[in-house]
């Protein structure tokens, strides 16, 4: 038996130690007075996650505040300061900070590592002084006005330590957040979608994700869900390993479970891909649709907010295809894709292969990836596999 790193559980008499190889039945717990006894996959389905997600789902919505007032005095400012790309990095380390901050204060007796996209060096400098007292008065004012820690003040060495949790490199063994504090940079900067995405790792595989959307509607954007009005905005939603995936109001009111789309014909399938052409190659995927015969137009968004739609139905398939040589960030997908699969989803990378979120701070992949429901998966498959043919073929 490999036992590659050690870890103690909290939670169960006496001393217990598991491996953190992938397959539990490879584990064994010991106490002061028995031999080693096998640890079955049963500790792993009784760990609930119960309040990391609470946590989870707090220290998001905390911080989507803090976006929402960045974005809306930015969308207020004049043409000059929009071209300030400024509001954005305090937004972002804000964010993070908050979410760091958040979740120790909630799990204090947890062991914390968060991998997240932000580290405090430019705010470290005498260049970065000032930014970094505009940020901790964004993140003391919103903490002033949330219902459950308007008692903290941080000063700014907090800040700059809140911010630096995020320096883990993650991987296989134990538990790690993982941490997009804005995702969709570009989109929070145009006024468009963009979210807080955070999930836990537990021995590389992720088990919870939550997604603050603030811009996204409650309603459908493809116009099929008529329980919200369409003028409300702001989703939050969450999934937990085996209990399915959530959606509620980011102002707080009751969850309503939510699945991804049932259609098994590609032609009522609309598709999602990212805003950004220099995130993702829109031609290629217009071929991939094609092909599958999907007959409506893309539907491009910013950000994660596309896994949340998809895990509502309000699309049936996301595309995404960097441009060659870029490398996904595991904080771009790990709470988007259980979000997905939660909802009855499926990720892949081009090749079929699921995501290994165990890696460290990269995701591994080939050539891109594709989400859609289990009906849809294997036609999907196959259209990406000839037309990625077709494009070699072509180049040649
Ligand atoms: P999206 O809005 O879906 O295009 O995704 C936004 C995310 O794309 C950002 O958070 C970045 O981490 C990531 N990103 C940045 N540059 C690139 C790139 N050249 N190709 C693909 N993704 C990128
Ligand atoms: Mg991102």
């Amino acid at each position: 038996m490999a036992i590659n790193c050690l870890r103690a559980i909290p939670k169960i008499q006496h001393l217990e130690i598991t491996s953190c190889s992938h397959s539990f039945s490879n584990s064994f717990l010991f106490s002061s007075n028995s031999k080693p006894k096998r640890v079955f996959s049963s500790i792993r389905a009784s760990m609930s996650y119960e309040k990391e997600l609470a946590a989870a789902k707090k220290a998001a919505s905390v911080a989507a505040r803090l976006c929402q007032k960045v974005q809306q005095a930015l969308l207020q400012s004049d043409v000059h300061s929009k071209s300030d790309k400024s509001p954005v990095t305090v937004a972002d380390y804000g964010s993070q900070a908050l979410v760091s901050f958040v979740l120790e204060r909630e799990l204090p007796s947890e062991s914390f590592s968060l991998v997240a996209e932000e580290d405090s060096g430019d705010l470290r400098i005498d260049s970065g002084r000032e930014t970094l007292e505009r940020i901790t008065k964004l993140v003391n004012d919103t903490l002033a006005n949330s219902d459950s820690y308007s008692d903290s003040n941080l000063t700014t060495e907090d800040v700059l330590r809140a911010i630096d949790n995020g320096k883990s490199e993650g991987g296989s063994c134990g538990r790690h957040w993982v941490l997009d504090p804005i995702d969709g940079t570009k989109g929070f900067l145009r006024g468009d979608q963009y979210a807080i995405a955070l999930a836990l790792l537990d021995e590389g595989k992720v088990v919870l994700g939550v997604l603050a959307c603030p811009n996204l509607p409650l309603a459908s954007i493809s116009g099929d869900n008529q329980q919200f009005s369409h003028d409300k905005i702001g989703c939050l939603f969450f999934a937990k390993l085996g209990a399915g995936t959530y959606m509620q109001p980011l102002d707080g009111s009751s969850p309503l479970k939510v699945h991804v789309s049932a259609t098994e014909n590609p032609e009522d399938a609309s598709f999602f891909e990212s805003y950004e052409a220099a995130h993702s190659l829109h031609g290629l995927s217009s071929t991939i649709a094609k092909k599958l015969g999907v007959k409506a137009p893309p539907v491009r968004i910013d950000s994660q907010a596309k896994y949340g739609a998809l895990s509502r139905g309000d699309g049936a398939i996301y595309l995404r295809f960097p441009h060659k040589g870029y490398r996904e960030k595991i904080w771009d997908h790990a709470a988007g894709c259980i979000v997905v699969t939660e909802a009855g989803g499926v990720v892949t990378d081009a090749a079929g292969n699921p995501l290994d979120f165990s890696k460290g701070r990269y995701l591994d992949l080939e050539t891109g990836i594709i989400v859609t429901n289990q009906k849809l998966m294997p036609s999907l498959l196959k259209a990406v596999k000839e037309s990625l043919e077709e494009e070699k073929v072509s180049s040649l």
